[in-house]
């Protein structure tokens, strides 16, 4: 079984009726629904509602891929749950950042860039166009690309180092274009960056979007036990 948590601020959709109406039980809650049908994958949700943002040393080391949207709070996670997260992805937890979540400290710290883009709320469509049909998490997707009726437009130039590998680029109909989905290792622990799901919109209701969510869930679960790197001094293997 594959352990899931994910994460959300879970904001929004406690102060705003139009976010309320769209995720009534919290984006956390929406993607654990489609998720939960999985018979591989098992999924808890932690919210900064919850204790030290519902994050422990128990919790991490039985997760095997975590799932972070946050827009408004980032400030919010302290420091020290930020480095314990990063850590975990250094000891081989996969980790999956959703939209806004390109300005959270844990994928700021991951990156070690600002991680900054251009945005624009004005209800464009998107195009989301497949670059790599045969990579793992684009598994089942059809088509040269899909699209959503409705996104908040996110802009290059985007502040991350280049991705491993570059999976979608989104088109937007005002004219900009965007890394939609991108991939990193860091030390044993496999990084996704998906840019959809503004809070207003349907988007993790996609049929698309949730597939995607599901085959990166499934790439990004380690192969092995988690490991965390030490700096051992090492004696020689072979006779002098
Ligand atoms: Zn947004």
């Amino acid at each position: 079984m594959i352990r899931v948590t994910v994460w959300n601020e879970f904001f929004h959709e406690r102060t705003e009726e139009n976010v309320k109406k769209v995720y009534p039980n919290g984006i956390h809650n929406a993607i654990k629904d489609f998720l939960g049908t999985n018979e591989d994958i098992v999924v808890k949700t932690a919210t900064l509602c919850d204790e030290n943002c519902g994050i422990t040393d128990e919790l991490l080391a039985e997760t095997d891929v975590m799932i972070w949207w946050g827009h408004v709070k980032h400030g919010d996670v302290p420091d020290e749950i930020a480095i314990k997260v990063k850590e975990a992805v250094l000891g081989g937890m996969g980790i999956i950042f959703l939209h806004s979540a390109h300005h959270s400290k844990v994928f700021k710290l991951l990156m070690g860039t600002t991680c900054n883009l251009g945005w624009r709320e004005s209800n464009d469509k998107e195009r989301l166009w497949i670059l790599d049909h045969n990579h793992p998490i684009m598994q089942g997707i059809e088509g040269r690309y899909f699209e959503l009726e409705a996104e908040e437009t996110y802009s290059e130039p985007f502040g991350i180092p280049d991705p491993d590998k570059l999976l979608m680029i989104g088109w937007y109909n005002g004219g900009e274009v965007f890394r939609s989905g991108c991939v990193w290792h860091r030390e044993n622990g496999k990084v996704f960056y998906f840019q959809p799901g503004h809070e207003t919109f349907p988007t993790f209701y996609n049929e698309n979007v949730q597939k995607i969510i599901t085959n990166a869930v499934r790439w990004a679960a380690p192969v092995c036990p988690k490991i965390k790197l030490e700096c051992p001094w090492v004696a020689r293997i072979e006779e002098k």
